[in-house]
């Protein structure tokens, strides 16, 4: 792979697309800095070869061009705090400040862009724009695992001004070697935990992974449209009505495939969307009308466990439940005590970003498990079997 490690940066100025879009509460003080972290070794890497680091990134999804809310300006305090130098800062990603501060940066320097995405080419893709920030720069990385599925004008377009100068940065090596390790030879058993609100969120995947795991487990609010789909009372749970027939279908093709497909047999129930809400237990298919299910059931809890114990390799993606509300967590906290089990016996467990990441984080179990990617689109579409753009056009 053609990592920042086959680069001396020496005298070298790198311009580096990292993933600062950090979540920010309403006084700009960063709430998870993981992401801005996670790219801290290849920044070092580049530094210590006694180069130059130029750092670009988005941050929200500004509509309307530069907007406060959104300005990177917010994080170069923290920024220079975890490098432990004075970070240069350019208000504008392109333009004269931004070429004169590149081109007055010296080895050892570090120089953050205000945010891409003030500038409506960057979603675009568009060609110009990404020209004039490689004019910045001598070397090209690309160290933004979160936005790898977007071709996007920093995260993709810009790489063909750099044929011979461009690469992964630490983080987007690992995100690739431990999505490949999970896809393209897994130590088996191999089991799949989906979860979340949506089967049409998940369908690509689902269909992948059924030609390749041994057991697919489906829990979360997805798994009451199939339960509906197979003739069960469902009351107000989250139902998906127009893909039942791919639940369906889904099935039959997990059956035809030899694929173990676990669904929950018992659910949580509520008498509204509350944590405070009335609670009960019921079979699948049984919940009563005016009733939701909010949570996988105990009897759920210990079969799903069971067969996650005995996996060797495990991919995470969604939760169980509303793990958000301490009534409705215990499924999904189970199954991350089951993957921390599992991981401990040797298994190797690959927990997806977004909500899954967010609940591992919530238990305190991030380190107890293999990896916990940066990535929850980027990942989800690398698990489908696409290709993504952004480790492409550093491939190409
Ligand atoms: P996703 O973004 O598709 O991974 O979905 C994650 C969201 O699904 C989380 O915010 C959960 O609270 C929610 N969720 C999981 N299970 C249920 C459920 N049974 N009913 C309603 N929402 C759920």
């Amino acid at each position: 792979m053609n990592t920042v490690d086959q680069c001396n940066f020496k005298d070298k100025k790198a311009i580096v697309r990292v993933d600062f879009n950090v979540p920010l509460d309403a006084d700009f003080n960063i709430t998870d800095d993981k992401r801005m972290r996670a790219a801290l070794p290849t920044i070092q890497k580049i530094l210590n070869d006694g180069g130059a680091v130029i750092l670009m990134s988005h941050l929200g999804r500004p509509k309307e061009g530069p907007t406060d809310k959104y300005s990177l300006k917010h994080i170069l305090g923290d920024l220079s705090r975890m490098l432990d130098l004075p970070v240069k800062f350019a208000d504008d990603c392109i333009g004269e400040d931004a070429v004169n501060k590149a081109k007055n940066l010296f080895p050892g320097e570090v120089l953050l862009l205000e945010n891409l995405r003030f500038h409506k080419e960057e979603e675009k893709g568009d060609v110009a724009f990404a020209e004039k920030l490689s004019k910045l720069a001598d070397v090209y990385v690309n160290d933004a695992f979160g936005t790898a599925h977007r071709a996007h004008a920093s995260t993709t377009i810009i790489a063909q001004f750099f044929p011979k100068a461009k690469y992964f940065g630490y983080l987007m090596a690992e995100e690739i070697k431990n999505a490949e390790k999970v896809i393209n030879g897994p130590e088996r058993p191999f089991t799949a935990i989906m979860g979340g609100a949506k089967v049409s969120d998940k369908i690509l995947l689902i269909e992948n992974l059924l030609g390749k795991v041994d057991n697919l487990i489906i829990g979360g609010g997805m798994a009451y449209t199939f339960a509906k789909a197979q003739g069960g009372e469902i009351g107000t749970s989250l139902l998906e009505e127009d893909r039942m027939p791919l639940c369906l279908e889904l099935l039959e093709k997990a059956k035809a495939k030899g694929v173990n497909l676990i669904l929950p047999i018992d659910t949580v129930i509520a008498d509204r969307f509350d944590n405070a809400a009335n609670k009960d237990q019921v079979d699948s298919g049984n919940v009563p009308a005016d009733w939701m299910g909010l949570d996988i059931g105990s009897k759920t809890i210990a079969l799903f466990s069971e067969v996650i114990r005995n996996s060797k390799t495990l991919l995470w993606n969604g939760p169980m439940g509303v793990f958000e509300m301490a009534n409705f967590e215990q499924g999904t906290r189970a199954v991350a005590e089951a993957v921390v089990e599992a991981t401990k016996n040797g298994a190797f467990s690959l927990i997806g970003g977004g909500d899954s990441a967010a609940a591992i984080a919530k238990f305190g179990l991030e380190n107890e498990v293999s990896y916990v990617s940066t990535g929850g689109g980027a990942l989800l579409e690398y698990m489908e079997g696409k290709e993504l753009p952004g480790v492409k056009a550093i491939q190409e």
